[in-house]
């Protein structure tokens, strides 16, 4: 349906609404007439919301779909009462059998509401038996209050069968339990999904408090009064309006659970057993016990559905902290853990221990010419295809980028093996994007066998170092000979090596001493990511990202030059640098009118420096800023050599007023480790982890448990690399605040900063042509 035809159809349902209930309120033409118009109404309210719940089977799939068609079907029975009722009561001359087929069509709503709110697609973590505990829960507690209220009275007057009270009692229960079930999924919906569930549950509520008036009001024999039909006029016409707000659910619907989901449906128990108690001291009551009953049995088995839920979090985060979620192999903290017990073991048994280190060959050149999502696309296929080439109880590890790594526990000659297969295996194209690629592979390898001494660290980097030369001389694979070691002293950064066409040691020795003049003479450049918040699509901060415009190789981005910088002591230089120029664009944007906070990279060596804290603010105090305006991201894969100094330092910055976050948290052991050990404001969630939110149930749940975490812990949450709008949609539907990625803008100049953030023009450039619905 056309949001046009939407909106025209409510406009007609709302004057027909109208019209209805101003008779009925009004009563013209007598009241005979009136009720006649009351019963069209009813027919024609019910005939409605069926309509629109059909409508909404058609815009919906999966799952969802199937809760509609049992919506429909409750609401088609609830047609057919409606017509039996006028039927019975103009062409048979008497009102319906009660209990009977009339009871049977309405309160197949309720039984079909309730079975809809199952089949609600909650997914990852959160269990559908707990939506239905709590249903049970609140149902049998306020069964015993109005039990206990009116309803035992009422039945006492009318002298009812056994039966009759069944029906009685499963209209109020039926409401109840539907009225619950609404309001559950109204408060599992994301913001942005909650507007047909709250109209559902809006009408839902109507008709509850309408139906408990008629059923009062109809063991006294009356017929339904006006009111009562306005009523359920009113809660039907909403049901129609909600069914026709509905919008297609994303594939997973996992989002924080808000705090209220654990304790609401506790609400009713105090009241419920106070007054059963109260109850069943005056004397017996089978009702009351039975509902007794039930609400412990229900109450026991929620505690132990939370528990478990809790497990199975906690389980997911813990294994989080030890996969690759890209590809769902071991990440390098755990294959570090792995290699070091093996080494250990070796102390003991001398156990042969064997180390393969791969890297894909060209892999920049596929990712850059058939983009990101087919990298991914093909780094997954590469996972699969390395663990199908090897044995099941060896450990294979993704280690970042186009890095896997391969612990094998046997002897030299088996280690031989698997790399030929390994070679053998990729002889065979991959299909990605629906082209076949070409991925060759380096593999170096490396054993530790006899009783040589070799620490985990000089395992990993003999294969390492295997792994450079077999690329060198594109010789598939090779295993580790000393002299690799003597090569190693003139080899350069593999990517930098790319960049300055394989370059030898002199090479390499200029290449740092331009290094070390640029970052003197400030030949270096900041370019700026915004941060966004997700709800507003406004920029809230910049990132602050290092580029080094080289007179011959062109611009050099981070990895080109980081760890030349790191290893030879130039961070520190490096750091001064940005922080200074980080904070001069930030006064620059301030004059114009921009207040933008901004956010700068440090690494380890920054962090063991106790000056830090001082140099953070005089800078400050030069550019005549607040503290508030720096952040400071702290990258987890360094290694922190004095944990209690840095967090001093940390302390320091942060009492200052400094803000801290962790980067690229979630890629590895150590995030988890830092945010027991380090004072943190902000978590960045690694752009890994993001990409496949959108197709990877996992990832998904990973994300959204990560989210819950930083709430729970009252730290801002920030999503990297978020490259499209689906996944922008999805975290906010995960409660995630903030986001940065090529979908909102690329790093941009200072320059561009204020021009774009200018107080006039305050919206990104791209996230401006492509503005997502929600906005
Ligand atoms: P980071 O801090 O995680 O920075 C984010 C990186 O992801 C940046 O790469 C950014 O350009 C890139 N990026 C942002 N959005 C997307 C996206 O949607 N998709 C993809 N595929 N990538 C995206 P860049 O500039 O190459 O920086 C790489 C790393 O270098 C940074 O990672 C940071 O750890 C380090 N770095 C950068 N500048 C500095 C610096 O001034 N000091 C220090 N110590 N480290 C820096
Ligand atoms: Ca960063
Ligand atoms: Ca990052």
């Amino acid at each position: 349906m056309t949001a046009r035809a939407r909106n025209a159809t409510i406009v007609a349902a709302t004057l027909v609404l109208g019209v209805f209930a101003s008779w009925l309120a009004l009563g013209w033409g007598g009241p005979a007439l009136v009720t006649k118009v009351g019963e069209v109404a009813s027919v024609a309210a019910s005939a409605f919301a069926a309509c629109c719940a059909v409508a909404a089977v058609h815009a919906t799939r999966g799952r969802q779909r199937m809760g509609w068609i049992c919506l429909s079907v409750g609401m088609f029975g609830w047609v057919t009462s409606d017509l039996l009722w006028s039927y019975f009561t103009h062409f048979a001359a008497d009102a319906p059998p009660s209990p009977g087929v009339v009871d049977l069509g309405y309160l197949l709503l309720p039984a079909s509401a309730c079975l809809a709110a199952l089949l609600v697609p909650f997914g990852g973590l959160r269990s559908t038996l707990r939506i239905v505990l709590d249903g049970a829960l609140v149902a049998t507690a306020l069964f015993a209050i109005a039990w206990t209220t009116f309803l035992r009275e009422l039945f006492a007057v009318t002298n009812v069968s056994g039966l009759e009270l069944a029906v009685s009692v499963a209209y109020p229960v039926g409401d109840v339990a539907m009225v619950t079930f609404a309001l559950v999924i109204v408060a599992q919906s994301p913001p942005g999904l909650r507007m047909c569930p709250a109209l559902l549950a809006a009408g839902a509520t109507l008709l509850a408090i309408f139906d408990s008036a008629y059923v009062f009001t109809a063991t006294y024999g009356d017929a339904p009064s006006n009111v009562i039909v306005i009523g359920w006029l009113t809660g039907l016409y909403i049901i129609g309006v909600g069914a026709l707000m509905v919008r297609r659910l994303p594939a997973t619907l996992l989002r924080a659970t808000p705090r209220a989901v654990f304790w609401v449906p506790y609400v009713p128990v105090p009241f419920a057993l106070f007054l059963g108690a109260r109850e069943l001291f005056a004397g017996e009551s089978v009702p009351i016990l039975i509902a007794g009953i039930v609400l412990i049995f229900v109450a026991l088995a929620r505690q132990f559905v939370l528990l478990d839920e809790n497990r199975r979090l906690l389980a997911a985060v813990a294994d989080m902290a030890l996969r690759d979620p890209l590809t769902d192999l071991a990440n390098r903290a755990l294959f570090n853990d792995r290699l070091a017990h093996a080494i250990e073991l070796r102390g003991r048994t001398g156990a042969p221990v064997g180390v393969l280190v791969t890297d894909l060959d060209d892999f920049k050149l596929v990712n850059d010419s058939l983009g990101h999502p087919v990298g991914d696309e093909l780094l997954r296929s590469v996972g699969e295809r390395i663990q199908s080439a090897i044995r099941t109880g060896d450990t294979v590890a993704r280690l970042g980028g186009d890095e896997f790594a391969i612990l094998v526990e046997d002897a030299p000659a088996i280690v031989e093996q698997i790399a030929d297969r390994l070679v053998q295996a990729f002889e065979e194209p991959f299909t990605v994007d629906g082209r076949s690629v070409d991925v060759r592979l380096s593999i170096g390898l490396a054993t530790a066998v006899g009783d040589a001494e070799v620490s985990a660290e000089e395992l990993f980097k003999r294969a390492d170092l295997a792994m450079y030369s077999a690329k060198r001389a594109h010789a598939g694979s090779r295993s580790f000979t000393p002299d690799m070691r003597q090569d190693a002293t003139e080899l350069n950064l593999p990517s930098q090596q790319d960049r300055t066409g394989g370059c030898g040691g002199v090479a390499r020795i200029e290449f740092l001493g331009d290094l070390r003049r640029a970052i003197d003479e400030h030949e270096l450049d900041l370019v700026y990511q915004p941060k966004v918040s997700l709800r507003t699509l406004k920029a809230v901060g910049v990132e602050a990202l290092i580029r080094w415009p080289h007179p011959e190789f062109g611009l050099l981005e981070p990895a080109d030059f980081l760890s030349l910088a790191r290893e030879n002591g130039l961070m520190e230089a490096l750091t001064d640098f940005v922080l200074d120029r980080a904070l001069e664009d930030a006064a620059g944007w301030r004059k114009a009118g921009v207040d933008m906070p901004v956010a700068i990279n440090l690494s380890a060596p920054s962090l063991n420096d106790e000056a830090l804290p001082g140099t953070v603010l005089s800078a400050l105090a030069k550019h005549g800023l607040p503290p508030a305006i720096l952040t400071v991201e702290i990258t987890e894969d360094v290694l922190v050599s004095s944990v209690a100094r840095a967090r001093s330092v940390l302390d320091e910055l942060r009492s200052s007023g400094v803000r801290v976050a962790i980067d690229d948290f979630g890629s590895g052991y150590a995030a988890m480790t830092y945010l027991h050990e380090f004072p943190v404001d902000e978590l960045k969630l690694d752009r890994q982890f993001i990409g496949p939110i959108v197709h990877d149930e996992r990832a998904a749940s990973i994300v959204l448990s990560v989210v819950n975490l930083a709430n729970e812990f009252g730290l801002t949450c920030v999503a990297e690399g978020v490259e499209d709008r689906a996944t922008a949609e999805l975290l906010r539907t995960y409660g995630c605040e903030f986001a940065q990625g090529h979908y909102f803008s690329k790093a941009v100049t200072a320059e561009a900063i204020r021009h774009c953030c200018a107080p006039t023009d305050a919206t990104l450039s791209s996230a401006e042509a492509t503005r997502p619905s929600w906005a």
